[in-house]
């Protein structure tokens, strides 16, 4: 039996096609670095500085040197980084 017979037969709606995918970089404007201060001061407030949003890791890397320079207690930091990713079937469905 064809397999659209037997599709109509069971009553079949919709059919799948099974796809393997990956996952890689995506489009965009690529990574995104951001050094922040971790932890609190003294006083039980936390510093909140960041290096802001750097496309360049070295740039957002170097930023903890300037702020320690000038709170020379302030030597915890944490290291955020956004890549785009995108899934892509490894074959386009026909
Ligand atoms: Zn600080």
């Amino acid at each position: 039996m064809a397999l659209d017979a037997f599709a109509r037969e069971i009553g079949t709606r919709r059919r799948f096609r099974c796809l393997l995918w990956k996952f890689g970089s995506g489009p965009g404007p690529g990574r995104i670095h951001l050094v922040h201060r971790e932890g609190e001061e003294e006083d039980g407030i936390p510093c909140g500085a960041d290096s802001g949003e750097q496309i360049d890791r070295e740039t957002a890397e170097l930023w903890p040197f300037e702020h320690t320079a000038e709170h020379p207690e302030h030597r915890s930091y944490g290291h955020l980084a956004y890549r785009p990713m995108v899934t892509v079937p490894r074959e386009e469905p026909t």
